[in-house]
């Protein structure tokens, strides 16, 4: 079969690799209908992420038709139509039981690894880092899905795939970034980045009654997009030509906004600062690993007793964190790769309902054969690039 794989640092690869199998009799094999390139994955091809081995197949955004199911495997069956979650869960242990599906216990295979990194493990996930499993990805014409008896959504016929396919991650992480908020009628919630998770962000804060949402961002159609979102409700902070927290600051009366969204995470760019410079430096050298500008950012400006909602993916180590903002302004982090299943019967719905259309972040449709160019043109946001979905020939 054909599938995007991974071959070092800005070199993704059209490759033809075996196609899968059942290796287990709780998997089940899907036809991949549709598939999208997500932020995380440029955390990838960027270089940033340990643990990527030559040829790995990436994607972990897709969806597709049953074409096989394991002989234990009693809740699929050829010819379902299902979007498959990031997050690769067994249903079963102590984590899936509490719904912090992406720290199950059990579905990462390089459990030592990741013990040794990060104290614990997490969840596998498709198409990422060996750290997670190295589990192969979505951006193929088949993939297996493991533990398949637990985490694939089905999804009626009546829906088309672009309706229902960010199910598997982008709608469910901006909806949990907003639901980490607590968000109260009075709130302003200030979301950094506008890009397809940032656009996921600011519709849950408006749909869970935010007063008024700040978008952060420099990328001109992006913040277009947020605005459409809600037009009376939503306000722009362009960071390239304002300073972030001076414009916060009016725009909360020099409060700071009660609520702080990262959607941005370890690249983030900063021009106005010498924290980034910084940064760059220190990364350059690998005495770094990620680039909290952000994060430094939303500490200094959220409002006392506020919360800092992290959906923004970090990977490794960071600086000079402001930890004395942090613990006497009495701020809460709440954070972690999104727990899918956690949020997707309540959203599938809503998209049912009608009042989520998730199409609206869609700027680019491709075949998987054009995905190694896409990679770029959505890095570099060229051609007003802000959601890639590919289809397999
Ligand atoms: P993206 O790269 O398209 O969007 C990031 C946006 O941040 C861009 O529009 C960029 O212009 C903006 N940005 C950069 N620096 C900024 C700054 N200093 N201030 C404000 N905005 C800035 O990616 P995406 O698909 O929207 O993903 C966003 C993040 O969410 C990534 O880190 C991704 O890995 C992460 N993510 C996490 C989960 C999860 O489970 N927690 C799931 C999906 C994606
Ligand atoms: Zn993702
Ligand atoms: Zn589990």
């Amino acid at each position: 079969m054909k599938a995007l794989c991974w071959h070092g640092k800005h070199d993704i690869r059209y490759d033809t690799v075996p196609d899968p199998v059942i290796e287990h009799p709780r998997d089940a094999i899907i036809r991949v209908s549709s598939c999208a390139i997500c932020g995380s994955d440029l955390h990838l091809y960027d270089g940033f992420v340990p643990g990527m081995e030559h040829g790995d197949i990436m994607g972990h955004e897709f969806m597709g038709e049953v074409v096989e199911v394991g002989a234990e495997n009693r809740r699929l069956r050829v010819g379902d139509r299902v979007v498959v979650p990031f997050t690769i869960i067994c249903g079963e242990c102590d984590q899936c039981r509490r719904g912090n599906f992406s720290v199950c216990e059990r579905t990462n295979r390089n459990k030592d690894a990741a013990d040794k990194m990060f104290g614990h493990t997490t969840a596998g996930l498709f198409g990422y880092t060996h750290l997670t499993g190295g589990y192969a990805g979505g951006q193929a014409e088949y993939v297996r899905v493991p533990y398949a008896d637990v985490a694939p959504v089905k999804v009626p016929a009546e829906l088309s795939d672009e309706q229902v396919l960010f199910l598997g991650d982008i709608l469910p992480t901006g909806w949990q970034a907003a639901a980490q908020c607590d968000i109260q009628p009075d709130d302003i919630v200030a979301i950094w980045g506008a890009g397809p998770v940032g656009q996921f962000c600011i519709l849950s804060a408006l749909l869970m009654g935010a007063k008024q949402v700040v978008v952060i961002d420099r990328v001109p159609e992006r913040l277009r997009m947020a605005q459409q979102l809600g037009p009376d409700r939503v306000t722009l902070v362009d960071f390239e030509n304002q300073s972030v927290l001076e414009a916060l600051n009016e725009i909360t009366q020099g409060k700071g906004p009660d609520k702080c969204i990262d959607a941005v995470g370890l690249e983030a760019h900063a021009t106005r600062s010498l924290d980034s410079i910084y940064d760059r430096v220190k990364q350059a050298v690998m005495l770094e690993t990620d680039r909290p500008h952000v994060l430094r950012e939303m500490i200094y400006v959220c409002r006392p007793g506020g919360i800092v909602s992290i959906p923004g993916v970090y990977g490794g180590l960071v600086d000079k964190i402001p930890m004395g903002a942090l613990m006497n302004k009495g701020l809460t982090i709440r954070t972690g790769q999104t727990h899918v299943n956690r949020w997707t019967d309540d959203l599938l719905q809503r998209i049912i309902d009608r009042q989520i259309d998730p199409t609206f972040v869609i700027s680019h449709r491709v075949t998987l054969a054009e995905g190694p160019s896409m990679y770029e043109t959505f890095r570099d946001k060229h051609d007003g690039c802000i959601k890639v979905v590919m289809t397999p020939a």
